[in-house]
């Protein structure tokens, strides 16, 4: 049977067309790319989530008794919902040098890419295994790649280096910045809003732990610790979501709220967060002197650390080899890189198309990019083969 073959723009196109927003499945993706490769005789592991509704696919090409250079990518993209877009996101449209669609830059692109390349590895005899490495759930906080990178690291034979293809523009990310988000919710007590001294406002205490994260953040961007190759170079705070109260003639009961930090290499998350909380509890009796059910809670939601490469490791020599850079970045947008990292598997990000472009409407990666891609991953190919 005549195998499939397809451009990288062909598989592209194919990937775009599958809807993987990150709340869907992934599945109809996964089944394609597990085919796809076993048309060339490669075999897919796949981890699924606890619903076997989204996967995971892992694939070696080439020997299988030695560590070699993993291609890693997720598969999820962020939702369309309310963005103004001029054509048909899942459908590549190709205007002025560029194509259209959701996922085109982050990341499908370069998943594709290496995957209409696996002809061209296999017909070379590698010495170096290549292994791929797609994902699902990076858009929700990193979630879904954990239960492949344990299973990964927890093998005796695993991934040397591991090249992340988020958007980067071709050029080389040494390191990322780390984000935990956190739910904060404020339990108090209603009561009539003339009667203020019987209720326990929840809203105005929210209120006064965001002013205080506004000023943790004040103070990273005034002070610091800096690293002046981030924008920004500091640490960042955000309060993103709140909710609560429900009429103004009612003290309310119930106020939560969404915030994170992005922190920088070396500026860990757990005492600001712990600084925060103290603050909190500052709060808390004087609540308490009015009901003893009142309170404030921290929950963690997601926590990705972030990755800080050396800028002479042998990934990244390998990476400024393959990109003909001679020096590499920082970004502030996290990736799954550092969790590789986490399991010391050194990484390096690097990948197709701008993240300017990302999670917008009508986002697109230039042609240009494409090629430069697949020169990288050629080079790529002739380092690897015998
Ligand atoms: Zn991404």
């Amino acid at each position: 049977m005549p195998r499939s073959v397809f451009s990288s723009l062909e598989m592209i196109r194919k990937l775009v067309s599958y809807d993987t927003t990150s709340r869907d499945s992934n599945l109809a993706l996964i089944d394609f790319v597990r085919g796809y490769l076993k048309e060339y005789g490669v075999e897919s592991e796949l981890f699924y989530d606890t619903e076997k509704r989204k996967a995971n696919l892992f694939a070696t090409l080439g020997p299988r008794d030695r560590g070699g250079v993993m291609l890693s990518g997720h598969t999820d993209v962020v939702p369309v919902d309310g963005q103004d877009w001029s054509s048909d996101p899942f459908t590549i449209v190709e205007r002025d040098g560029k194509l259209f669609g959701r996922g085109t830059c982050d990341m499908k692109s370069f998943v594709a890419i290496a995957l209409a390349l696996v002809p061209e590895f296999l017909a070379r005899p590698l010495k170096t295994p290549i292994h791929l490495a797609f994902s699902y759930d990076e858009e929700v906080g990193c979630v879904g790649v954990r239960s492949m990178i344990a299973a990964l690291a927890s093998r005796p034979i695993r991934p040397a280096c591991c090249i992340v293809g988020e958007p980067t523009l071709m050029k080389p990310v040494i390191a990322h910045k780390g984000k935990i988000s956190v739910r904060c919710t404020v339990r108090g007590l209603e009561s009539h809003s003339a009667l203020t001294h019987l209720g326990v406002n929840a809203v105005e205490a929210a209120a006064e732990v965001i002013a205080y994260l506004k000023g943790m953040a004040r103070r990273r961007r005034d002070h610091g610790p800096f690293d002046h190759q981030f924008a920004p170079p500091y640490t960042t705070v955000h309060t993103g979501v709140v909710q609560g109260g429900t009429a103004l003639n009612i003290v309310p009961k119930d106020c939560s709220f969404v915030f994170e930090f992005r922190t920088l290499p070396g500026d860990p998350p757990e005492p600001l967060l712990e600084e925060v909380k103290r603050f909190a509890a500052g709060l808390v009796p004087e609540m308490q002197a009015v009901s003893a059910e009142t309170g404030i809670s921290f929950e963690i939601l997601t926590s990705t650390p972030g990755l800080n490469e050396a800028p002479n490791s042998e990934v990244a020599e390998l990476v400024y080899a393959l990109s003909g850079a001679n020096d590499a970045g920082k970004v502030s947008f996290g990736t799954e890189a550092g969790l590789f990292q986490e399991v010391a598997i050194p990484t390096i990000v690097c990948g197709p198309g701008s993240i300017d472009e990302a999670h917008r409407p009508n986002e697109f990666v230039a042609l240009d990019q494409v090629r430069q891609c697949e020169a990288f991953l050629r080079r790529l190919i002739d380092r690897v083969a015998a």
